[in-house]
């Protein structure tokens, strides 16, 4: 038996759930997602699972992060207006959501910004769950302990929590003291209240970002998520373009849709290849060859696949995709901003397509906006920015 089938057995014993939802939507994604880019002319089934981002709002001022953040000035990339910050979509429009899009499924992923800033966050899950879907949250778990006995009784399914390091790394890179220590209180109550209510879910996940300031304590984050009574590990690389990519991707954008796409510009990140540099490469290919002899039943994911000797090419070479040339992922999911708008991409959202206070959801899914977006997209594999988002990894997320 291979080591990738006995990974997704030991998955399937631990979290039976976990291994099925993980298994269909991987399908999709490959099977799903390259059926309507190849037949579709540009339509889509309705997408496996629905991004809801409830605020741009956030606790944290986390280094590596590419969004608005409201302590910018106005000329910092990233600034926006007070009112972005305070946007948040009705419980009532998004039960209408609920409504229409319950029958076929979708697993529904409420990220930010910080969920938890999101006023209406457990009436919210509690509605979800009550259309029988599976519900997972991405947070940066600050109010976790806070709210540990709420998250037990409302159902949520999965608890997905950002952890980049031991206490100090982490808190470095999330900007602030004690962040850990707070983070670790939280899993700590949400273990006891389930313990207390006598429930296996939220099942917790642990999400790590590689970025410059973990490079060298990654083969430590295993331990920690043991600690946590994590279900899986998943490591995402972290994202970002450089000034040739963007300016190149904002003037295809002006050219294709006529928009102004702007949102590369906070992930700008050039990198040198000094000494120092190299040095920092060669810790990190070190870390994960590490990785590789530790994870025992561990389940460890790296989104996207990248070998040890190809680090250097992730950092230094935004054109390498590693064998992904088209992105699928915008036949399978969809993100709903704060404000209603719908969006292909996570952390590009330059292009809407329309909007869910407006409209139900499928017209816009499959309404011109969208089919002229994935058209274009299929005509030219990618666009500039691609490469180095995590959603054109989605069906290559591998066991390390
Ligand atoms: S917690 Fe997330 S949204 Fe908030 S600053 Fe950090 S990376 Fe950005
Ligand atoms: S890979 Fe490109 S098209 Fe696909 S979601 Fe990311 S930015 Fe959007």
């Amino acid at each position: 038996m291979s080591a990738l089938s006995r990974k997704w057995l030991g998955l399937a014993a631990r979290n039976p759930r976990l291994a099925w939802d993980k298994a269909r939507i991987t399908l999709r994604n490959r099977l799903g997602g390259r059926w309507d880019y190849t037949f579709g002319n540009g339509r889509a089934r309705p997408p496996a699972t629905l991004c809801l981002k409830l605020s741009n709002a956030c606790n944290l001022r986390c280094r590596m992060c590419g969004q608005p953040r409201e302590n910018a000035r106005p000329g910092d990339p990233k600034y926006a207006p007070p009112d972005f910050f305070r946007q948040s979509v009705s419980l009532d429009v998004y039960q209408r959501l609920i409504d229409e899009m319950k029958r076929f499924r979708p697993t529904l992923y409420l990220w930010g910004g910080e969920p938890f800033l999101y006023p209406h966050l457990f009436e919210l899950i509690a509605r979800i769950k009550a259309a029988g879907l599976v519900c997972q949250i991405n947070t940066n778990g600050l109010l976790i302990e806070k709210h540990a006995r709420e998250l037990v009784e409302s159902g949520l399914d999965d608890l997905i929590v950002s952890v980049d390091g031991p206490a100090e790394v982490h808190d470095a890179v999330r900007g602030r003291r004690g962040v850990f220590a707070r983070l670790q209180r939280g899993v700590d109550a949400l273990a006891e209240a389930r313990r207390q209510l006598g429930s296996r879910t939220p099942v917790l996940r642990v999400r790590g970002t590689i970025c410059p300031e973990n490079f060298a304590s990654l083969s430590e984050l295993p331990p920690i998520a043991r600690r946590f009574g994590a279900d899986s590990l998943n490591f995402n690389w972290t994202w970002f373009t450089t000034r040739q990519a963007g300016q190149a991707h904002q003037a295809l954008m002006r050219r294709l849709f006529d928009i102004d796409a702007r949102s590369w510009i906070p992930f700008l990140s050039e990198t040198v290849l000094d000494r120092e540099t190299r040095l920092r490469f060669e810790a990190l290919s070190a870390e994960l060859q590490k990785l590789q002899r530790q994870a025992g039943d561990l389940p460890i994911t790296l989104s996207p696949h990248i070998r040890p000797d190809q680090v250097e090419s992730y950092f230094t070479d935004v054109r390498q995709s590693f064998g992904c040339r088209d992105c699928f992922a915008v036949y399978v999911k969809s993100y709903i901003l704060p404000n209603g708008d719908v969006t292909p991409c996570p952390d590009f959202p330059d292009y809407i397509a329309g909007s869910i206070v407006d409209k139900p959801f499928l017209e816009i899914w499959n309404g011109e906006h969208y089919r002229a977006w994935r058209r274009e997209l299929k005509k030219h594999r990618l666009f500039p920015v691609c490469t180095r988002c995590c959603d054109l990894y989605l069906s290559s997320i591998q066991f390390v």
